[in-house]
């Protein structure tokens, strides 16, 4: 087959096949990736910024820039009942697809996702969490600024895809940590700086591959009152002596430690990367306690669920991203607590929906308006058959009816387009809010943690190398001193892309396990460099 949009060819599978004719669905025009990429362009990443709720006039925080496609509401007003959907009667001659655009332009969308928060307006996707700044993806977590894709952590800064941490800075897939700065892939670890893949380690420092250790440098032993003084030796306060550690840690990473090929554990007959708890799931990424799915990306707890992302608890779904407890439901965005429904934006506790946005507690309604049951099933039907014959059934939702321009997206951390190029597949940029270009030289900043004073607070200063501004809270100073760090001198978002970057690679190669040459999967882009990947046995052999 080849893929209408990447035109290259793609294998359309046994298990793909089995699948979509069980579901009566038609066979895909696009390849898994391209497939994926159009998901991850619903999945919003835009700057958090002042708009106005079209409801009730309020300043708002949200990710959705002030001029959007569809009216904005506070998530407040959104899910009470002072105000109604609109209804669309089906027309037969109009492409479904411009009629379900216009159903979705007309129709309120909520200014931000989650719940149970305390203190987190410059938030977006929190769900039970307290003083949160600037944070994304966050589920139970309290005192946290600058972090993405956070579980139950507290008292942290600068955390990308961490579970279970606290006192923590700069960590990047790390679960169950304590004083750990700038560590990498680290499971129970404490009091380190610059650690990577080490389990039950403390007291360590610089080293990489290590089983619990305490009082290592550079992955040697040391006795407590030598480690201690080396470390105290260190100038840890300024932002330069970390820069240059930052470098020495890198080429550790391409040069002495031992990779991984692949993340993979408790999991039976899988095939992608960081998965865990799984049972025959292929092309998945960042997958756990998940059986019999194709194609996932970042879908806990699913079961026969294809082409999902962001999908939390799911069964037998079909092209679906960001939504949570959803069963029977094809093509399906931003919604919650569905079943047997096709083509559902921002939908929640409903079922038997057809085209239809922003319902809450309804049932048996296309283009959101409703029938008897058996008109539904009748008219979905016809439908069905209709769409088939023009071409739109079996495709997600076409770019335009993105929240968010592509460079605001999740899409755009994984997929590299150009404003001309996601033109082309019909999506759209926004214009980077907030990227004029000014406020105090970063590279001015003081250098040591001790220059650090309350004047900075609210200060513009511009990012050395983005140029855009930030500034800093009253919060994060105190950190920094509490911790004696310096500064940064990058933009918070800059500084969550570089650590992201690490987890970001989704495309396998065929490489050489460095030690016994036999053939492996690698995720680890060529051009990382990083000279010992390692096959399960070795890594194994050599680690544990
Ligand atoms: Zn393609
Ligand atoms: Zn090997």
């Amino acid at each position: 087959m080849e893929c209408k949009e990447c035109k290259q060819g793609f294998e359309f599978l046994e298990a793909d096949k089995r699948f979509l004719r069980r579901m009566k669905l038609p066979a895909p025009t696009l390849c898994s990736d391209c497939r994926r990429e159009r998901r991850l362009a619903f999945w919003p990443y835009g700057v958090l910024q002042k708009r106005k709720c079209d409801f009730s006039g309020e300043a708002i925080i949200s990710t959705f820039p002030a001029d959007t496609h569809f009216p904005v509401y506070k998530r407040e007003h959104w899910f009470s009942d002072k105000w109604n959907p609109p209804q669309m009667e089906i027309d037969w001659n109009r492409p479904f697809f411009d009629q379900l655009y216009e159903l979705q332009s007309k129709t309120p969308h909520f200014h931000q996702l989650g719940k149970n928060n305390l203190n987190c307006d410059y938030t977006d996707d929190v769900w039970e969490c307290k003083d949160l700044y600037l944070c994304r993806s966050m589920g139970s977590c309290e005192d946290l600024l600058y972090s993405y894709r956070i579980l139950n952590s507290k008292d942290c800064m600068d955390l990308t895809y961490c579970y279970d941490m606290e006192q923590s800075y700069e960590c990047t897939y790390c679960f169950k940590g304590y004083h750990l700065k700038f560590a990498l892939e680290c499971r129970d670890c404490s009091d380190s700086w610059f650690l990577y893949n080490c389990r039950g380690c403390r007291h360590c420092f610089m080293c990489w591959n290590l089983r619990n250790k305490e009082y290592h440098i550079l992955n040697k032993p040391y006795t407590k009152e030598e480690y201690e003084a080396k470390i105290r030796s260190l100038h840890l306060n300024s932002r330069h002596f970390l820069t240059n550690l930052k470098r020495h840690f890198e080429n550790h990473l391409k040069n002495d430690a031992i990779h991984k090929s692949l993340f993979v554990l408790n999991s039976q007959n899988c095939e992608g990367n960081y998965i865990s708890n799984c049972k025959n799931c292929k092309d998945a990424y960042f997958l756990e306690n998940s059986e019999d799915s194709f194609h996932l990306f970042r879908s806990p707890a699913t079961k026969t669920c294809w082409d999902c992302c962001g999908l939390y608890r799911g069964e037998i779904c079909y092209e679906v991203c960001q939504s949570t407890d959803l069963t029977a439901c094809h093509f399906a965005n931003y919604s919650v607590d569905c079943s047997d429904s096709q083509y559902i934006d921002q939908c929640f506790n409903s079922h038997h929906l057809f085209g239809c946005v922003g319902l809450k507690r309804k049932k048996y309604c296309i283009l959101n308006k409703p029938y008897s049951e058996t008109d539904y099933h009748a008219t979905v039907k016809k439908l069905v058959e209709h769409l088939k014959k023009t071409g739109e059934y079996g495709e997600f939702f076409p770019y335009r009816f993105a929240y968010n321009g592509f460079n605001a997206t999740l899409g755009a951390f994984y997929y590299q387009e150009t404003e001309e190029s996601i033109r082309k597949k019909g999506g759209f940029f926004e214009e980077a809010t907030n990227g004029g270009h000014s406020g105090m030289d970063a590279n001015t900043l003081s250098d040591l943690s001790e220059g650090i004073t309350d004047d900075l607070i609210g200060k513009p200063i511009q990012c050395s190398v983005t140029g855009r501004p930030y500034s800093f809270i009253q919060q994060e100073l105190d950190f920094y001193r509490h911790h004696k760090l310096p500064l940064p001198a990058l933009y918070p978002e800059e500084r969550n892309r570089l650590r992201f970057g690490k987890l970001l690679p989704l495309h396998p190669h065929k490489a050489k396990c460095f030690k016994c040459q036999k053939e492996i999967t690698s995720y680890y882009p060529e051009e990382w460099g990083y000279k010992k990947v390692a096959c399960e046995e070795c890594y194994l052999k050599e680690i544990y």
